[in-house]
Order: structure tokens, then C-alpha cells, then sequence
């Protein structure tokens, strides 16, 4: 276990820093802080600069587009403080925990409540997209609840870092978790602009209505040779209740073409998003 480097006084001057640890990513430690003259609550990341050796030149650019996010389903930026070893993100709470962990619980969701995180999840990324940042690393562990309960709202967090944190060029070497969720034109190194999120989409949404992931393979190499067929089926066991409109959802977002692939604008449009389910014409 790494000792965190010691905070800007800036920082702790403006924040208490708890010492709840709200989670662990692949380059982030994410603990609890409470703005001292308002006692609000905040969420910050901290991300050590080794993780983004060698493209410190593009942190402050990047995070200064990102600071202007403000969307109900986005986790916005509020503050950021910078040390000789780490860079400090105010963000956001969202208290709800990860959408990862409730499918983990749940096992599926049904259609309807699918539909509206998906609603949730586009609305984010279509206001993304209009402003030309890619997320690129969507997927059920980046997708947070704002608070607990049924009704809470989804928030995305974790978007446009993926261009600055240095892994993503050595996607295929490292072994950070399983990128069950990216799109075969990354892997192909064709691509990497706003069709790669709806791919994602598509990979969590099937996930959401089955409980299982698309694309798999017992390594990492079979799992990548998957996604790069860019074929999946629908298991009869799991898929025979689902609706022919969610799958003609699912089947746009895994296109595998990403000039054809659904956008996020014209996702928010189909009868399965907007609710008609399986009644209006199938889109064609
Ligand atoms: P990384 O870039 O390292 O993947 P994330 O931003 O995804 O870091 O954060 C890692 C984990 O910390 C998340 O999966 C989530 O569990 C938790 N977390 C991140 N942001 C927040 C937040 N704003 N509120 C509550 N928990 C958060
Ligand atoms: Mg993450």
C-alpha cells in the first residue's frame, strides 16, 4: 500500500478531508471531504502524477475543459489543487455507490428500469458529445448513484482522464481489470472518438438485462478476439422474455461499423428510450 503524499495546504484549508475512502480506481484513490465554511460534503480524487508521466502538459488544458461540466448526470469538477507528487479533484458526491455493485446485487434489471438508467446515461453523454469530449472509459464501475434508493439518479464520472491517465495507449498490456466494455475499433486501433461510448453503452445494457457481458473469453486475448468479431448472441435462457425493441437498441449500439453505429442523439429517440416499448415501427 502506497502513503498518500501530503495535501496543498490550499486544499486543506477550504476542505476537512475524512477518512472515509469512498473507493479505489485504476489510478485514483477517492476519499470523503467536507468544505469547511459550508460543511457540504464533496468527493476527492486524488490521482498520483505517475500515472500521467509523461503527459503533464495536457493535465491543466484538459482539466480546465472539463471544470465547465455542469449536467444532472455528469459528476462535475469544483476544484482542483495540484502538489509536487499529485493532482486533487473536488468533485460531486454521489452517495448511492456504484451501478456496478447494485447489478452485482440485483442480478438484472427489468426492461423498465433499464430503459431509465440508459435514458440517464445518454442524456450524460449526449451533452458530452456536443461538447466534443469522449469519455472512452464507460462502463458499470463509472456510473454512480447521487444518493441511495430506487429513484436515485445516475451520474457518470470518470470521463475525458482516459486521454491524459497513461494506460490507455497500453491497453492491451496492462492488467487493470477486465475491459470487457471497449469498443473493437480501440482495440483495432482504428478509433477513439464518440461512437467508442455508445459501444460501451450498448455492452453495459446488455449486461443490465442478462447479467452477463457480451463479449468474453478466458484470457485476456480470447476476451479481446471476442470483441473484435463483434459477434454476441441472444441466449434464449436469459433473452427469450426481453423485448425484439430492446434488442434493436442493443443491436445499434454494438454495430460494429462506428460510422453507422447508433449516436447518442438518436438513441434517446428510440421507442425503447422514450417509452413506446415494442409499439412504434422498428426504426430502419
Ligand atoms: P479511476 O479513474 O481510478 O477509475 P474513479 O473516478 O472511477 O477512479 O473512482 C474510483 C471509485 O471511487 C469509483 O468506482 C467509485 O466507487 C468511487 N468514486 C469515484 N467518484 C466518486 C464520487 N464522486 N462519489 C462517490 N464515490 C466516488
Ligand atoms: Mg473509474
Amino acid at each position: 500500500k502506497e502513503e498518500q503524499p501530503p495535501y496543498p495546504p490550499a486544499l486543506e484549508s477550504t476542505y476537512k478531508i475524512t477518512k472515509k475512502t469512498l473507493g479505489v480506481g485504476s489510478f485514483a484513490v477517492v476519499k470523503e471531504c467536507i468544505h469547511r465554511s459550508t460543511n457540504q460534503p464533496f468527493a476527492l480524487k486524488i490521482i498520483l502524477k505517475k500515472a500521467i508521466a509523461g503527459k503533464e502538459h495536457m493535465l491543466s488544458s484538459e482539466l480546465d475543459i472539463l471544470k465547465q461540466v455542469r449536467h444532472p448526470h455528469i459528476v462535475s469538477m469544483h476544484n482542483l489543487y495540484e502538489s509536487k507528487d499529485a493532482v486533487y479533484i473536488v468533485t460531486d458526491l454521489a452517495s448511492g455507490g456504484e451501478l456496478f455493485q447494485q447489478l452485482l446485487k440485483k442480478g438484472s434489471y427489468t426492461e423498465r428500469d433499464a430503459s431509465n438508467l440508459t435514458r440517464q446515461m445518454l442524456e450524460g453523454l449526449l451533452y458530452l458529445h456536443e461538447r466534443d469530449i469522449v469519455h472512452r472509459d464507460m462502463k458499470p464501475e463509472n456510473l454512480l448513484f447521487q444518493t441511495i434508493g430506487d429513484e436515485s439518479s445516475l451520474m457518470i464520472t470518470d470521463f475525458g482522464l482516459s486521454k491524459i491517465l497513461k494506460a490507455q495507449d497500453d491497453i492491451l498490456t496492462t492488467a487493470c481489470g477486465t475491459p470487457g466494455y471497449v469498443a473493437p475499433e480501440v482495440l483495432l486501433q482504428t478509433g477513439h472518438n464518440k461512437p467508442v461510448d455508445l459501444w460501451s453503452v450498448g455492452v453495459i445494457l446488455f449486461t443490465l438485462l442478462s447479467g452477463y457481458t457480451p463479449f468474453w473469453g478466458e484470457d485476456q486475448a480470447s476476451l479481446f478476439e471476442s470483441i473484435m468479431s463483434g459477434e454476441y448472441e441472444y441466449d434464449d435462457e436469459y433473452w427469450s422474455d426481453i423485448s425484439n425493441s430492446a434488442k434493436n437498441l442493443i443491436d445499434r449500439l454494438l454495430t460494429f461499423d462506428p460510422n453507422k453505429r447508433i449516436t447518442a442523439e438518436e438513441a434517446l429517440l428510440h421507442p425503447w428510450i422514450t417509452g413506446s416499448k415494442g409499439a412504434g415501427p422498428r426504426n430502419s
